[in-house]
């Protein structure tokens, strides 16, 4: 790399059409991390700046831009520059200490159309007039010939001559497009990931730059704001490496103006720059595909289309009544005539299937933790090349190592394979390494945001005297958590009153009504019902003090061997009692979570209902 600027500005240019993707998330993380390791390395300043591509505005939300920026705070990616974000904890990111804002592209047509005016009166970019049909014709006509459709230069345009004429018209109010006139000659992007990639004299036409609606294109605007607002170093995706030189061309063609906001004033001949690019490789599922939002069309057409086969009078009218969705909607997602993201998920809940996470919204509504995102993403692409003492890579680390350690050249040119069950595992790890208080403090504040209705019923465990039955539950919960949404689903028991308990009848059945079994199968049969053990069970429970689950479970292997009985029929009426299943956390962790009082309340209910005294 040559000399290296201060400021170094990396930037992450979103367009707000939708949640933040996975991929985006990536390239936010690198930029951030490379702009803060040349800053450690070369004791320079390092920014990281955010900018709004909302110029689509058909497409573009200023919701889907608030949930972007939350989403990256949540992750912990923070932007030096860029729009304004007070997060819940009351931090302050981003803001315009540069004086380069504003950061939303919308905001700056006027400083585009200057820029425009210049160009054209460069002679490098001009307004063309054909209509859309006429545009539609020419690109028939070529693919009926087999050639590549090209946008061909009007004659009267010379390059690098001003056109009066057409500006006059386009002035005059015709309704134009303004395109670039692209150079007759190769161009060479000087790629740091993927070194030189030349694109040949006359690959690119002459592209639109501003639409006729006025707002320009992506193409134009990114490129007049790279250079207005600093940016250095230019870190995108791959699916970009083709926009690259268009870019180069218009870097080489424009130069800045003395006012940035008026045309009238002028260029004072400084040419603009041209940032470092490097474009980061693709990720892909592990069945090779590209991740993407389709995923989720993908999976939920997949559910529907099993559902009508296993069910013939399923048809896509009958779907769109359950759902709420017109025939021709349903019919169109089966022919995958549209993916939308939106009918996938109406959907899902319908047909009981589980989407694919794609964006950090779905995963952090599926229970990840942002630090272990932002390690996961931080290798689709990038390795440490550090070795642990056993000879394995070094992959868990935190931002604090990833702002210290991060390079460019260990960003590989090769697409990247989005492994869901490795990811798994981190979170699950991340789970495990935390303390009791620390898992209580996450999950709950996990529940409060996505079931605040469960939140709401477990507040009573967060008083002090109820530490020991928040240690049984979290202690019932954490060890098997991969991730913080899984855990409430198994003590559903622990919130709901002692008195609102509702027995399967199948439970009672077997564990209740059914005969306990002796210790050996050897011996002669017990003679006892659930109930008789349960009964007896209490008189025991009534007397423990202790209600610590090793307390509570050290206390049944005793009492079996005392009944001779096997510690499946001491353990599985008591479970039943407590909770009304068969399935639960293990019984000396139900005790202790109800607490005494409540043990000894849902075993009394359970005997009076299941024996009328
Ligand atoms: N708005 C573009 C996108 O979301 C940004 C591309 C770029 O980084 O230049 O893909």
């Amino acid at each position: 790399m040559s000399a290296i600027p201060s400021p170094l500005i990396t930037r992450f240019a979103p367009s707000p059409t939708g949640h933040l993707h996975i991929g985006g998330a990536r390239s936010a993380l690198f930029c951030w991390a490379f702009a803060k390791s040349m800053a450690r390395v070369h004791n320079i300043d390092g920014r990281f700046m955010i900018r709004i591509e909302d110029t689509d505005q058909a497409r573009s939300s200023e919701e889907s831009a608030r949930g972007i920026l939350d989403d990256l705070a949540w992750l912990g990616i923070c932007w030096d520059d860029g729009p304004s974000l007070t997060t819940t904890h009351g931090q302050t990111i981003g803001g315009d200490s540069r004086k380069v804002g504003p950061y939303f592209q919308a905001q700056r047509v006027a400083i585009y159309n200057a820029y425009l005016e210049h160009l054209v009166r460069l002679g490098r970019a001009y307004p063309a007039f054909e209509t859309t049909e006429e545009l539609d014709a020419k690109r028939k006509a070529a693919t009926a010939a087999k050639q590549t459709y090209k946008y061909a230069r009007p004659e009267d345009v010379k390059f690098g001559e001003f056109n009066q004429a057409r500006w006059a018209r386009a002035q005059a109010g015709e309704r134009h497009v303004i395109r670039f006139a692209m150079p007759d000659t190769a161009i060479v992007v000087h790629d740091q990931i993927l070194g030189d990639v030349t694109s040949a004299a006359g690959e690119v036409d002459d592209f639109v730059i501003r639409k006729a609606d006025g707002f320009p294109t992506y193409h134009f605007a990114v490129v007049i704001d790279d250079e207005l607002m600093g940016v250095t170093h230019v870190m995108r995706a791959q699916e970009h490496l083709s926009n690259t030189p268009k870019h180069v061309a218009m870097q080489q063609a424009l130069t800045r103006l003395v006012d940035d906001r008026s045309a009238a004033s002028g260029s004072n001949g400084t040419s603009f720059r041209t940032p470092a690019y490097g474009h980061m490789p693709l990720i892909f599922n592990a069945d090779g595909t590209k991740m993407s939002k389709r995923d989720k069309a993908k999976a939920a057409r997949k559910a529907l289309k099993d559902a009508m086969a296993k069910d013939k009078a399923l048809t896509a009218a009958a779907i769109g009544t359950r759902v709420n969705l017109p025939e021709k909607t349903i019919t169109d997602f089966l022919a995958a005539e549209t993916d939308a993201v939106e009918i996938a998920e109406t959907v899902a809940p319908h047909f009981n299937v589980l989407l694919p996470e794609i964006e950090i919204w779905d995963f952090r509504r599926s229970g990840y933790l942002p630090e272990v995102i932002t390690n996961f993403i931080a290798l689709l692409g990038w390795s440490t090349g550090m070795k642990q003492a056993d000879g394995k890579d070094v992959e868990k680390f935190d931002m604090a190592f990833l702002a210290q350690h991060f390079s460019i050249d260990r960003i590989g040119k090769t697409s990247a394979k989005f492994d869901r069950v490795k990811l798994a595992s981190f979170n699950a790890d991340a789970i495990q390494a935390m303390t009791d208080e620390q898992f209580w403090t996450r999950w709950t504040a996990w529940l409060t945001e996505f079931t605040p209705d469960v939140a709401e019923k477990l507040k009573s465990f967060a008083h002090a005297d109820r530490q020991p039955a928040r240690h049984a539950l979290v202690q019932a919960i954490k060890p098997r958590a991969k991730t913080l949404s899984e855990g409430h689903r198994s003590i559903g028991f622990a919130l709901i009153a002692d008195d609102a308990v509702t027995f399967d009848p199948a439970a009672v059945d077997k564990a209740l009504r059914g005969v306990a079994q002796p210790a050996d199968k050897a011996m002669p049969p017990s003679g006892k019902t659930g109930v008789d053990v349960l009964r007896a069970l209490r008189t025991v429970l009534a007397a423990q003090t202790d209600y610590s689950p090793a307390a509570i479970d050290g206390l049944i292997p005793g009492f079996a061997t005392e009944h001779k009985l096997a510690m499946g029929s001491v353990a599985q009426p008591l479970r039943v009692a407590l909770t009304g299943s068969t399935v639960s956390p293990g019984v000396g962790h139900c005790c202790a979570i109800l607490g005494k009082a409540g043990t000894l309340a849902r075993i009394d209910r359970c005997l009076s209902i299941h024996t009328g005294n």
